[in-house]
């Protein structure tokens, strides 16, 4: 059965006091959610994971150190293993600090960072090759949806970002849909534009690597999800749960969020 996931990205956002509190506030939420669960014998948590700056990395992954269902990961990696790269960060130093998730291909990186689908493929092959779980991102921006291109755009974005890969490299690859015009603007894509498109990726999937793959994948919608419209997105059959930027910075938000499966 594929996970569902409920992902914080912090972006560059955050003091280290107000991570802290952040953290402690979300634990103590995810024990008390433990202990009802046990006790109503019911096993439908989704995964957490989170993303926060690379310098409060480690602080996180001590607060979750074996914390079952939360796992901790960064917004980024260099395409390089090690060298000259001054301000960078490999994906082997973020798996050298217990890190197991990274984000590549946010539209952020693309837009404001040029990064492009050459580049996002090389760090795929990064995190791969570091064992990390890569949270690829991909997503249409708004005139690209008004002229109907959307599905053309994120099927070469999928194709050019990680569809080289075997089937078994796959398992440690999760799929955000963000449509771009979604990413912090207060506008969300209706529960059948996100169900639309899901399906469409997971057909993509299964037309290069099969059913099992397709119906393995955990494919995340991102763009202003919050708690309010968690439940009604998270209800459809192909998304999996949320990429969460914004409500990801508001504990008791996010954990209801965490909440709406
Ligand atoms: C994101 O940046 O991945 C994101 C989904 O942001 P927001 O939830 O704020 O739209």
């Amino acid at each position: 059965m594929r996970k569902k996931i409920v992902a914080g990205n912090w972006k560059m956002n955050l003091s280290l006091e107000e991570a802290k509190t952040l953290v402690s506030e979300l634990k103590v939420n995810l024990d008390n959610q433990s202990a009802d669960r046990v006790a109503q014998n019911a096993s439908n948590l989704p995964v957490v994971v989170l993303f926060p700056p690379y310098i409060y990395l480690t602080r996180i992954l001590d607060v979750f150190y074996n914390y079952e269902g939360v796992s901790v990961g960064a917004q980024n990696c260099h395409q390089n293993d090690q060298g000259a790269f001054t301000g960078e960060v490999s994906a082997s130093m973020l798996r050298s600090v217990g890190a197991s998730h990274v984000i590549i291909g946010h539209s952020e990186r693309r837009e404001q960072f040029g990064e492009d689908d050459g580049l996002l493929a090389e760090k795929m092959r990064q995190a791969l090759k570091n064992d990390l779980t890569a949270v690829f991102c991909c997503g249409e921006k708004l005139p690209e949806r008004e002229s109907g291109k959307h599905f053309q755009v994120v099927s070469d974005q999928l194709h050019k970002g990680l569809m080289w890969m075997e089937e078994k490299q796959l398992e440690k690859v999760v799929i955000a849909y963000e449509p771009v015009w979604a990413i912090g603007t207060g506008v969300t894509a209706s529960p059948d534009q996100a169900q639309e498109m899901h399906a469409y990726i997971r057909s993509l999937i299964e037309d290069k690597y099969g059913s099992r793959a397709a119906e393995s994948m955990s494919i995340l919608y991102g763009g202003s999800c919050n708690a309010k419209n968690a439940r009604e997105l998270f209800s459809n059959k192909d998304v999996d749960g949320g990429l969460i930027g914004g409500a990801s910075l508001k504990p008791a938000d996010f954990f209801q969020i965490i909440q709406s499966f």
